[in-house]
């Protein structure tokens, strides 16, 4: 143990706080953790155990080699994480998903953490910007941060930056939708501001019938409601769901996010009745987000609807939509390649609050987020992993891959990861299963050169 260490601190003991202070302790650094539970509760939480899961208690699939979080819990697994091994002791029966006894699983997180001599835990809010002789800090307060904190960000990043509602839209991987039907073109050719080349934007085209089949079939669609506590945050106008702007009137959406202005249907020369437009989503080109589709229909049903439209029968999706409230970052735009605040460095941030969405990737962040906060406080250099893992993938979309216009929280999946690049180029592309298990393969072939590396750089 390395004494005479300043402590780094943490706040927010949850998935990504609690996983960020046993990698900040695994490096001999001390940590003082800040959980403002029980003194102060959210609207999801109700215990006081750290790493409580809110709602599910799934940490999704635990296939390695065709699942980019499967893949995602095999690293964390090799980097000596706490919150895989604590759900690796609490499973319970899933099938193919990593499910665990919640109360467990939280309960083991906890005692990890208390039993460790470089951790303290204090409970208590902190209800602002953190104390100017806190030179090294990781803000890792999630979904549900506290108001006062949330504020003191806001203003220090500024308004448009920390959202309290996700809007997300639907994303699809480029290469499942069908370009018979779909044609590139941005609306009056426009190049914009930010450069394109006047043909940025794919576009799906709907006749009459079928755009009043689709908005039918949106009003009908079954939906999750709001929980209470959501519909009554005073943020949510201007991030509407789709159907609920369909159920304003049959042509709201032809006047709003389905415009048919300024684009031409190649196939008939004509303007369309209605369009669907998907915009890139991440600088690799690989995915693109359904333009103003964000949506409270549940995925089985947000599957079924969106493959009506022309263009999008085989479509599948790397996330589906959602409005949720939630509290996240403009990463792309304020982070550093290290998860630093650019306007104020002594200040990283973790977990969800980045714009990374679910358990898994939270936890992935906030393994990231101490290991750098550990390298600072040591005087070593933070390498940060390679872009074909999937940590890389995740931490390469929120801090600069993912277009900072447009920016909604992101899962793991195949779609953030460069392509790959075949030793003996073939004409047919790699597709589907075997695709997946090359990227995953490649994974963790590069984590494992990395960890070598890292490992070799601290000795
Ligand atoms: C209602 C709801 C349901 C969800 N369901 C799922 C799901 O089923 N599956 C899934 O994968 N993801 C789900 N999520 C997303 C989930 O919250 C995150 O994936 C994960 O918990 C985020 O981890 P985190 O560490 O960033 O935040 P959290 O786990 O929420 O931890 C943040 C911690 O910070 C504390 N805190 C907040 N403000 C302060 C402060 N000012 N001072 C001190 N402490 C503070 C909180 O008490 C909390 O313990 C859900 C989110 C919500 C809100």
């Amino acid at each position: 143990m390395r004494s005479g260490l300043k402590p780094v601190h943490v706040i927010g003991g949850g998935l990504a706080g609690a996983e960020a202070a046993w990698q900040i302790a695994r490096a001999g650094v001390p940590v003082v953790l800040h959980e403002m539970r029980p003194q102060r509760r959210t609207e999801a939480h109700a215990t006081d155990r750290l790493a409580e899961l809110v709602c599910s208690n799934s940490f999704r699939s635990d296939d390695r080699e065709t699942n980019a979080v499967g893949l995602l819990h095999a690293e964390l697994r090799r980097c000596g994480s706490l919150i895989l091994r604590a759900a690796d002791a609490h499973r319970v029966p899933a099938g193919s998903a990593l499910a665990v006894d919640r109360e467990g699983f939280a309960q083991s997180v906890t005692d990890a953490l208390v039993r460790d001599p470089l951790v303290e835990i204090v409970r208590e809010e902190i209800a602002g910007l953190p104390p100017a002789e806190w030179d090294n800090v990781i803000v890792a307060t999630g979904p549900l941060t506290s108001a006062a904190l949330a504020e003191a960000v806001r203003t220090l990043t500024g308004e448009d930056a920390l959202a309290f509602f996700d809007a997300i839209a639907p994303i699809v991987y480029r290469e499942t939708i069908d370009f018979q039907k779909a044609w590139f073109q941005s609306r009056y050719d426009k190049a914009g501001p930010g450069g394109g080349d006047g043909a940025d934007y794919v576009n799906c085209p709907l006749d009459r019938a079928q755009y009043e089949a689709f908005v039918a079939a949106l009003l009908a669609g079954d939906k999750t409601e709001f929980k209470e506590w959501e519909a009554s945050t005073p943020y949510f106008e201007g991030c509407l769901p789709i159907e609920v702007m369909a159920g304003r009137g049959v042509d709201t959406l032809r006047f709003g996010p389905m415009k048919p202005v300024g684009l031409t249907d190649p196939r008939t020369g004509h303007r369309p009745h209605a369009v669907v437009q998907l915009r890139q989503d991440n600088a690799l080109g690989t995915l693109f987000n359904i333009v103003g589709f964000q949506t409270k229909l549940k995925h089985a049903e947000q599957k079924r609807i969106f493959r009506s439209i022309p263009g999008l029968e085989g479509a599948e999706f790397a996330r589906l939509g959602g409005v949720h409230r939630n509290t996240f970052l403009n990463s792309p735009r304020l982070l550093d390649a290290s998860l630093r605040l650019k306007a104020e460095p002594r200040l990283r941030f973790a977990g969800q609050i980045t714009g990374v969405e679910g358990y898994v990737e939270s936890a992935a962040m906030g393994l990231l987020c101490g290991r750098f906060a550990a390298a600072d406080r040591l005087g070593s250099a933070a390498s940060a992993p390679p872009p074909t893992t999937a940590f890389g993938a995740l931490l390469a979309h929120v801090t600069g891959g993912a277009d900072a216009k447009s920016f909604q929280p992101m899962n793991c999946n195949f779609g953030l990861f460069p392509p790959l690049v075949e030793a003996v180029p073939t004409k047919k592309k790699l597709r589907g299963d075997e695709r997946r298990r090359q990227m995953s393969a490649r994974a963790l072939a590069d984590l494992d050169a990395w960890l070598g590396v890292r490992d070799a750089a601290a000795d």
